[in-house]
């Protein structure tokens, strides 16, 4: 047994023993935010659902919806932090409406694998334009095309650009907080050592 094969064979009982893959349908395996550490990004129009953040990425999207908003672009949050228990019947209702599991992944993450357990990871929408809320056609909005250019500067990197090599389709909508190095570390972590 060679110095190089023993690591990785513990490595390997490692993630066996978490009983989860660490991809599953292109999407990658995220743990769940502590409900504690979460905090207000503001409703979701009307329906009154609150959306909520982790303090930091909550505290850079009102700056940067502020900031829109100056330049009379309006930025609402849709969907935030979700447990891993709402997205099992976010999935579950995906795949009876897609067919199968694979294609609905295609749009949903499944369960223990969507951003939007980190709390790093939000939904948004154009204040004025509510029918193109989770729609394609959000991407010719006033909102989506601020984002495009300014929403880097505050920290925010869309998830799913077009062709994206994790084969989800395009969501202009889907923004991830990746401003400081906790954040940072959960979508773009380091190759693991060389041995
Ligand atoms: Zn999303």
């Amino acid at each position: 047994m060679g110095r190089t094969f023993f690591p990785a064979l513990i490595a390997c009982f490692a993630m066996a023993a978490r009983g989860a893959p660490v991809e599953k349908y292109g999407h990658r395996a995220f743990a769940e935010a502590p409900a504690a550490v979460l905090s207000e990004v503001g409703p979701y129009r009307d329906t009154g659902r609150i959306v909520q953040l982790r303090p930091s990425a909550a505290q850079a999207f009102l700056k940067m919806a502020a900031a829109a908003r100056e330049e009379g672009v309006g930025i609402l949050p849709i969907s935030g932090f979700r447990p891993i228990s709402y997205q099992k019947n976010l999935f579950a209702r995906a795949v009876k409406r897609y067919g199968s599991e694979e294609k609905a992944a295609r749009w949903v993450a499944p369960p223990g694998y969507s951003e939007h357990a980190t709390g790093w990871t939000l939904d948004v929408g154009d204040t004025a334009h509510q029918n193109t809320d989770i729609e394609q056609g959000f991407s010719a909005t006033p909102a989506a095309r601020w984002l495009a250019i300014h929403a880097h500067r505050y920290g925010f990197e869309l998830s799913f650009p077009p062709d994206n090599s994790q084969g989800v389709n395009h969501e202009p909508w889907h923004w991830r907080f990746i401003g400081n190095d906790d954040a940072r570390a959960v979508f773009h972590p380091a190759p693991p050592k060389k041995l």
